[in-house]
Formats: C-alpha cells, structure tokens, sequence
C-alpha cells in the first residue's frame, strides 16, 4: 500500500513538472510571434499510458487527451470521463469502428475521407450528437501518411462540410520526425496556408483549428499559428511498446 501511494506520488511529481515545462514552452513560443497562450489548446496524447495517468493530468489541469488505436482508448473513456475533459481521436480510423468512435470520443481529429465522414456523420446523428472533427491533410506528401492531399481537400471539404451531425473545425497534420524541427516549419506553414484557401473557398465552417506539433516540433509549430498542440512524451515520458510498434 506504501509503495503504491509513493508510486502516485512520484508520478504526480513528475507529471506536474513536464506538465509546467510544456505550458511555459507553449507561451515562450505563442510570445515570440504575439500570440496569447490561451489561444491555444494542449492535447495530452496518453496512448500505450494507463488511465491512472490520465486522471493525474486531469487533476494538474489537463482537460483535453488523445488517443490514436480505439481499441485501446475505449476502456480508458469508460472508466474517466469527467463533464468537461474532452478525448480527442488523433489516429488512423476504419470506417468499422466509426460507430463506436462517434459515440465514445468528443471530437475527431482524423479524418481523412468522405467515405469516413459520411460513416461518421451517420453514427453521429443515430447518437443524438453534433461531432466536432478535423480533417487531416498530408501536407508533406510522404506516401506513408495517412490523410488528405492538398488538391483534392477544398472538394472534399465542401461534401463534408454538408453532413449535418459533423461540426468542421479544422485542420490536422502530422510532420515527417526530422532531427532539427526548423526542417518541418513549411508543413506547419502549409497548413496554415490551406486554412486561408477553405477560409475563402468553403465559408460555410470557420476553419478556426489548426492541430500540429507534438514533442518534437510544437514551438515551431505554434509559431506558425498551431491552435492545438498533441502532446505525448513530453507529458508522459517514452513509451513502451510490447512487441508492436505501431504509433
Ligand atoms: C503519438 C502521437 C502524437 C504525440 O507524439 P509525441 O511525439 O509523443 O508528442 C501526436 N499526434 C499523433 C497523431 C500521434 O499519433
């Protein structure tokens, strides 16, 4: 019993440090270009984390947590899932586990197709709910991306925008891991620059949301306008995979 309270207690010691270190790198990097920190919302990634973690970071402040695999993540909304904390679907999605994403999650931040947001728009509506999503674009064009190509989005964005039970906030992008993050600012940059075009081009959503950078990468990312950050290993530390190492 001893042991397990020293346990709680160290990691609430640890978290709460990373958790300070992160908000104060936020507003350092939201500062440099006159940005407030408010403006921008920190997403605790806490895949492959138990939930007792989760709930640690929700008591230093955390409202927002995202998860990538739904089979993982569902256990963890059904134990915590406090009025307020939103969890947030950042991963690759198969339209066969839209029914349970649509009911579970708080917002998508992953949607990659039509055919996915029409599945989605469909559970959304049988569960009574608006669901907020973003769409995830695949700025750098690396073949081994999930998301949507800089082309085909304005069309396919204008179909999506037409679904009534989704509420389109945004945009969502993942950077190619490079040692130096100054080497993806034109990613971040990119997105932002595609958010002006569907600002223009499909007035019906606001496009307010702009989801890039993670540990690696979220000061440059927020420079270049990120409105939500995801944020793993800074938070959690390195995970560990048992013997897969899909991210
Ligand atoms: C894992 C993951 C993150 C967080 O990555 P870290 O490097 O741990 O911060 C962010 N976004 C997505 C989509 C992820 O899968």
């Amino acid at each position: 019993m001893d042991s397990m309270n020293d346990q709680l207690r160290s990691d609430e010691e640890r978290l709460a440090a990373n958790i300070a270190r992160v908000r104060s790198q936020i507003e350092e990097a939201a500062r440099r270009v006159g940005r407030a920190a408010e403006e921008i919302t920190l997403v605790a990634v806490s895949k492959t984390m138990p939930v007792e973690l989760v709930k640690i970071a929700y008591n230093l402040g955390v409202t927002d947590f995202g998860e990538n695999r739904v089979q993982d993540a569902l256990p963890k909304i059904a134990e915590f899932h406090p009025r307020g904390m939103r969890w947030h679907m950042i991963g690759h999605l198969q339209s066969n586990k839209a029914a349970k994403v649509a009911g579970a999650f708080d917002a998508v931040q992953s949607v990659d197709s039509l055919h996915l947001a029409q599945i989605l728009n469909k559970h959304a509506e049988e569960e009574g709910k608006i669901l907020p999503v973003l769409l995830q674009i695949n700025v750098s064009g690396e073949a081994s991306k999930e998301g949507m190509t800089f082309e085909e989005t304005p069309g396919i964005a204008r179909q999506i925008a037409a679904l009534p039970s989704l509420k389109v906030r945004g945009l969502m992008t993942i950077a190619p891991l490079v040692g130096d993050p100054a080497e993806v600012r034109y990613v971040f940059r990119g997105l932002r620059g595609l958010r002006e075009r569907l600002q223009n081009e499909v007035a019906e959503c606001s496009w307010d949301e702009l989801s890039m950078g993670m540990t690696g990468d979220y000061s440059v990312a927020i420079e270049e306008g990120a409105t939500i950050v995801r944020i793993g290993r800074a938070i959690f530390g390195e995970r560990v995979y048992k013997g897969d190492t899909t991210t």
